[in-house]
């Protein structure tokens, strides 16, 4: 979801007292029926109140996906305080009844934690006592959250591709190093070990993964068998980061938003060692992608929304991402208003257009104009294209670093 190559291209206990009281016992601890909402919105944790989408739809249900022994608190403003609105969270049986809110400056303040023996995918609504859809609008809609796990992390690069070397000349055991150094550079988090696996010697699957097998057009589903039951417990739960020939769809690489799916387990997220030309590419180019996907995996999305992201999350409530410490890209924010508004057009229309653009892009004069976009976000790591690569002291916010830190606690690793 990331670096398309256009052309070349947290809470004391104090704080969740108003839930506690509706925590599960043990022998209670048995999921429900997976909830069934209106939208597909998922709110990730700890990165402000920002997205329209979440606040219309808070009255029906958003998706959340609650961590063991994590506390929350969901925040919401509305306007109309005639009714009292109460938290339900179903997926689980936690809140039952509806958990109560308390005032917190100009907001509303929901604090609970939920009994889960695993990362659980809930639906998170504010209705009225009866659990009846409420008529008021909620604005500002954040969770916040704050988990049990290490702020630090580990990271287990596994090549399965045909790697010897970047095409600087860097050897994986170097590698490993710089790609760690990095990582903590940017995020300002610790990383306790980089760990160097190779796919041929997964004890369970390592067959599967020859030693000469050139991977081109990897996807994510194909090394999900990589993602534990190595001979170390430090392998097992430390971010895995697959090499790879190529991504398919000529990325640089691809990480999933953990918090957007309804697996327990974390993902694999891969990296190409290859360009589109097939040529190898540089160490500091696989060490910017990996921060890069790392960083969406803990939530943090591009400062600058790219078509395909909000084609893809179907939310055109936001272009950007929201930090009031990023910058973003105007010029690419305007150029996907002006094809979207086509959407609403009739399909023909829009087909035309998305075709006109595709021609463009394709013409060596539009190619430039994608490096004369005036881009004041391009040195952030979390820019989106792929020109972004090619400079080597890319940085996080702190707000984005403050994201990647909590998330972190509330995953398992
Ligand atoms: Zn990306």
């Amino acid at each position: 979801m990331i670096f398309l190559k256009l052309a070349i291209i947290t809470l004391t206990s104090l704080l969740y007292l108003a839930c506690t009281e509706s925590s599960v016992d043990v022998e209670d601890e048995v999921k429900e029926t997976i909830p069934t909402i209106e939208g597909n919105f998922s709110l990730t944790p700890n990165v402000g109140g920002l997205r329209e989408s979440v606040d219309v739809h808070v009255n029906t249900g958003i998706w959340a996906k609650l961590s063991p022994g994590g506390r929350y608190s969901l925040y919401a403003k509305t306007d109309s305080l005639e009714v009292e609105s109460f938290l339900f969270v179903d997926g689980v049986k936690c809140c039952e009844g509806g958990c109560r809110g308390v005032r917190d400056g100009d907001s509303l303040r929901y604090d609970f934690s939920c009994k889960v023996d695993e990362p659980t995918r809930v639906a998170l609504s504010l209705k009225n006592k009866n659990g009846k859809v409420l008529s008021n609008s909620f604005h500002h809609v954040r969770l916040d959250g704050e988990g049990i796990y290490s702020d630090h992390l580990s990271l287990n690069l596994i090549v399965a591709g045909v790697f010897d070397s970047t095409a600087d000349g860097v050897i994986i055991d170097i590698l490993s190093g710089k790609i760690g150094l990095s990582v903590q550079k940017i995020f300002d988090v610790w990383v306790d070990t980089v760990y160097v696996s190779y796919a041929k010697d997964h004890p369970i699957v390592g067959s599967l993964y020859l030693n000469n097998s050139v991977l081109y057009d990897a996807v994510i589903d194909d090394f999900n068998d990589l993602r534990d039951s190595w001979y170390e417990s430090g392998r097992n739960t430390a971010f895995n980061i697959v090499l790879v020939d190529g991504v398919r769809g000529d990325l640089g690489g691809i990480g999933r938003f953990y918090f957007d799916t309804d697996l327990a387990k974390k993902d694999v997220l891969l990296v190409s060692f290859r360009n589109s030309d097939r040529m190898l590419v540089d160490s500091k180019i696989i060490q910017m992608v990996v921060a890069h996907e790392l960083g969406h995996v803990l939530g943090v999305v591009h400062t600058t929304l790219t078509k395909d992201d909000l084609l893809m999350e179907g939310d055109y409530s936001l272009y950007e991402d929201g930090l009031v410490d990023t910058p973003y890209c105007q010029d690419i924010v305007d150029e996907n208003k002006e094809i979207l508004k086509f959407q609403a057009l009739k399909k023909q229309q829009y087909r035309d257009v998305l075709a006109l653009y595709q021609v463009k892009q394709n013409k060596p004069e539009v190619v430039d104009s994608v490096y004369e976009r005036i881009c004041p976000d391009v040195l952030n790591i979390m820019y989106p294209y792929y020109e972004c690569s090619f400079h080597d002291d890319r940085v996080a916010s702190p707000m984005q670093r403050a994201i990647v830190k909590k998330n972190l606690t509330l995953i398992p690793h």
